[in-house]
């Protein structure tokens, strides 16, 4: 029997990422690269928002870009299993304390209960959605695909994960685990076994939802990046062609992870958000998966073929801290009372 076995029943109250909203100080060029470059559908405009869905995507939309003063993660929001579960959540996420409460819920969504991670990531739970509807000219052949494949872009499916920083990983990691009920599945500890610094999690069999990884430079409630799905690794490889063409900033890959073992290439939307193409990371069914723990001599450098990710991946992140300090002495300076 596995160690597994000795832990208390999984709750399987959430059923998956629901939709991510990212802020952005540049909404019209962000706009661009998720509607144009990425070739996903923005489906409404509200104030300082759009909506937007990857072409696979059921709900009416899973990308929320919110105009802002910097970059970064609005609110992350989970669909829970039923109403009954979403009352469930709700209840223990009061229980923990970081409740913010009841609201009616965003557009396309019923009653919603917000709440905040132990970092401070805003986020939501609520179960009643609409599915989407598309237009005729947007209709699919296929009766089992939400929306015809894009014409143009890189033709994203679907969101898959984001990873997020935070200062105290197994704080955080252990509320996701005890409170969400998502599931552990790959973690970086190093400091022979003592320092937590990163964490993979889900609450279904895509292999992680979510990433907690300890932000280095201390600061609270970050982005790390937010990953979209495509079903090749060719259409990775074309999407580095189309970012190459039109200006877009690639900071690392093509290239695969050992974690997750996925296939990936990271690039900045005009806005400063790090994005990822995704692709081909294995999926988790058995409910006795042993998460796997990567030490600093077993992780490496965390690229499968080798090479390094640049000095960027570790340091920067969205807001970004080290820029918001620069404006801050640059406006100390010109308002500087003496
Ligand atoms: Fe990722």
């Amino acid at each position: 029997m596995s160690a597994a076995g000795a832990v208390r029943e999984p709750l399987h109250d959430i059923a998956h990422l629901g939709h991510v909203e990212l802020l952005t100080p540049k909404p019209a060029e962000s706009l661009w690269y998720f509607a144009d470059i990425l070739g996903m559908q923005a489906v409404r405009t509200e104030g300082q928002s759009v909506y937007l869905r990857g072409y696979g995507d059921y709900a009416t939309w899973t990308l929320k870009l919110t105009e802002a003063k910097a970059p970064g993660v609005g609110c992350i929001g989970w669909r829970a299993t039923s109403e009954a579960a979403l009352e469930r959540r709700a209840a223990a996420i009061g229980l923990s304390g970081l409740g913010t409460g009841w609201t009616d819920g965003d557009f396309a969504c019923g009653r919603t209960y917000g709440f905040r991670d132990p970092d401070g990531h805003r986020m939501e739970i609520y179960f009643d959605e609409r599915k989407y509807a598309p237009p005729e000219h947007l209709r699919s052949t296929l009766k089992n695909l939400p929306m015809k494949y894009p014409l143009s872009g890189v033709g994203v499916r679907r969101t898959d994960h984001l990873a997020v920083l935070c200062r105290d990983v197994a704080k955080n990691r252990a509320f996701a685990g005890d409170v969400l009920g998502l599931r552990l599945r790959e973690q970086v500890v190093y400091e022979n076994g003592t320092r937590e610094i990163g964490s993979w999690m889900s609450s279904n069999a895509i292999h992680h939802e979510l990433a907690y990884v300890v932000d280095i430079k201390g600061g609270h409630g970050r982005l790390h990046h937010f990953s979209l799905w495509v079903d090749e690794r060719d259409e990775v490889l074309r999407a580095a062609d189309i970012f190459r063409e039109n200006g877009i900033f690639i900071e690392s890959g093509p290239s695969k992870h050992n974690n997750s073992q996925a296939f990936y290439l990271y690039s900045y939307e005009p806005g400063g958000n790090r994005v990822e193409i995704y692709t081909s990371g294995f999926f988790v069914f058995a409910p006795d998966f042993e998460p796997v723990v990567w030490d600093e001599t077993s992780r490496g450098t965390g690229v499968y073929w080798g090479g390094a990710l640049p000095d960027s991946f570790l340091n920067y992140a969205t807001p970004d801290i080290d820029a918001e300090i620069v404006e801050r002495k640059a406006a100390a300076l010109v308002f500087d009372p003496r």
